[in-house]
C-alpha cells in the first residue's frame, strides 16, 4: 500500500489576513466551533454542507447547500474561499483532491484519505513504529477463516470506513462468532482487533503548520461509555510522565510522517501492562480537545484557523484544569422517550461551568447535543464541580 510520504520540503504559505474567506466542509459542531473561532479573529467563514439548519450553518453568513462531492458546490467554494478545511473526515477523497488543486486546503487530501480507513491508519502506525492493537483485515469469508486461527479473541470487529461514536463495531467473543458478526456489519471491509484490557485512554491534539512548525496540547485522559466519549480530563499529572511524553512523541511522529498540515488528534489506549497503543486518529479538532476553548490561551479551533491562514502557532498554554462532559441527547429524553429540557440554571451556578450547546433541535440517544466544561485552579476542584454536574444531570458519576 502506498502512503503519503513525509519529508517533502516544507513551504511557507502566504499569510491570509483577517477579512479573508475560509471554507469548511461539514456543518456539524466542529465546524461551528471552527467558524466561531475564525470569525472572532475577523475571518469570514463559508460552510459546504447539504443539510439545512446545521450547527455550523447557523453561525455563518454563507452556506453552500450542496453534497460534498457536487462539482457545482466545490466550484463555488473555490471561488469564494481562499483556503478550506474539514470538520468531518468522511468527505469523499476525490472532492478533497479537486479542492487541493484549487485553493489552500489543510489538511491535504492524502492525509485525510489515510484517516478515512482504519486499515491504512494501522499500516501508517506500524510503519512509524507506533504500536497498535493486534489485528487482521476481514473482507471475505476466507479472511474470517484465516482470522479465526489467530489470537484475536475476544475481539472487536470494526468497519474500515465511516465508523464513529462506537457505530460500525461489534464485539466478537470467540472465533466461531466472527463470520456472523461480519455478516451483521454488512459484509463490508473490516478490521478485527483484539480487545485489550485498558488501564486508561488518552489523546493528543497537535497542530502543524505548512512550514513544519508543530505545537501540541498536553494529553488529556478520556473515558468512553458505550463507545462514546463521556469525559475528558486535562490537568497537570492526569497523564503521568513518561507516558505523556511518549504519546506526544508518537503523535508528532505521525504528523511528520504524513507531512500533515492542520490540527490532528491521535487517540491512544494504555493497556493494563502499561503499554501505549495507538487507536485511531482524526484529521481535525477532536471532541476530547473541546476543553481547550475554556482551559487554554488558544483553543484547538484557534490553531485550526491559524494553520489555514499561515499564522504563527503559539504553544497553547493551559491556564486551568478542566474536565469536559459530553451532553448527549439522552438528557433531553425522559424514560418514556418524551422530550424535555435539562434544568440548566443550577448547572450554570457551578463554579467554572462553561456550557456549549450546538443548536441541534432533534435529541436522539447518543447524539452529541453539546458539552459542559468545568474549569478550576486545580484538578480536585474541577472534579468536584464535574461530580456536582453529573448529579444535577442524573449522569452516573465520573
Ligand atoms: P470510534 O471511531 O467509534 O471512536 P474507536 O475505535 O475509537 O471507534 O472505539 C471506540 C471506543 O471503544 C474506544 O475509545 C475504546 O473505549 C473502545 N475500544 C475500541 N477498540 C478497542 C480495543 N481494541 N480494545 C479495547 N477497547 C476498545
Ligand atoms: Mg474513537
Amino acid at each position: 500500500m502506498s502512503l503519503p510520504r513525509g519529508g517533502a520540503p516544507e513551504k511557507a504559505v502566504p499569510f491570509l489576513a483577517p477579512g479573508a474567506v475560509l471554507g469548511v466542509l461539514g456543518g456539524g459542531q466542529l465546524g461551528r466551533m471552527f467558524a466561531q473561532a475564525a470569525q472572532r479573529a475577523g475571518y469570514e467563514v463559508v460552510v459546504l454542507e447539504p443539510d439545512a439548519d446545521t450547527p455550523a450553518a447557523q453561525v455563518t453568513r454563507r452556506h453552500l447547500r450542496h453534497a460534498y462531492d457536487d462539482p457545482a458546490g466545490l466550484r463555488q467554494l473555490a471561488r469564494l474561499a481562499r483556503a478550506a478545511t474539514i470538520e468531518f473526515e468522511n468527505v469523499p477523497a476525490a472532492a478533497l483532491e479537486w479542492l487541493d488543486g484549487h485553493l489552500s486546503l489543510a489538511p491535504h487530501a492524502p492525509a485525510v484519505a489515510v484517516c478515512q480507513d482504519r486499515a491504512q491508519e494501522k499500516a501508517l502506525f506500524d510503519s512509524l513504529a507506533v504500536g497498535c492493537a493486534p489485528h487482521a483485515l476481514v473482507g471475505s469469508q476466507a479472511d474470517c477463516l484465516a482470522a479465526a486461527q489467530r489470537e484475536l479473541f475476544p475481539g472487536i470487529l470494526k468497519t474500515r470506513r465511516m465508523g464513529y461514536d462506537g457505530k460500525g463495531q461489534m464485539v466478537v467473543r470467540a472465533a466461531q462468532d466472527l463470520a456472523q458478526a461480519w455478516r451483521a456489519l454488512g459484509e463490508v471491509e473490516c478490521v478485527l482487533e483484539r480487545r485489550l484490557q485498558l488501564a486508561c485512554e488518552l489523546s493528543v491534539v497537535l497542530a502543524r503548520g505548512a512550514d513544519g512548525a508543530m505545537v501540541h496540547f498536553p494529553p488529556q485522559r478520556n473515558v468512553h461509555r458505550d463507545g462514546i466519549l463521556f469525559s475528558s480530563t486535562a490537568a497537570a499529572g492526569v497523564v503521568a510522565e513518561p507516558l505523556a511524553a511518549r504519546a506526544v512523541a508518537a503523535a508528532r511522529r505521525i504528523a511528520e510522517g504524513l507531512g500533515y498540515v492542520g490540527v490532528l488528534c491521535v487517540e491512544f489506549f494504555v493497556t493494563e501492562q502499561g503499554e501505549l497503543v495507538a487507536n485511531e486518529m482524526a484529521p481535525r479538532p477532536h471532541n476530547s480537545g473541546h476543553h481547550t476553548i475554556d482551559s487554554c490561551e488558544h483553543s484547538q479551533f484557534d490553531l485550526q484557523w491559524r494553520c489555514l491562514v499561515g499564522a504563527p502557532l503559539p504553544p497553547p498554554r493551559q491556564h486551568s484544569a478542566a474536565l469536559m462532559l459530553n451532553l448527549l441527547g439522552d438528557l433531553w429524553l425522559d424514560a418514556t422517550g418524551a422530550q424535555r429540557e435539562p434544568d440548566w440554571r443550577p448547572l450554570l451556578a457551578l463554579p467554572g461551568a462553561h456550557l456549549h450547546l450546538y443548536g441541534k433541535h432533534q435529541p436522539r440517544r447518543g447524539r452529541k447535543m453539546g458539552h459542559l466544561t468545568l474549569t478550576a485552579p486545580s484538578l480536585v476542584e474541577a472534579e468536584q464541580a464535574a461530580r456536582a454536574a453529573c448529579d444535577l444531570l442524573g449522569l452516573p458519576g465520573l
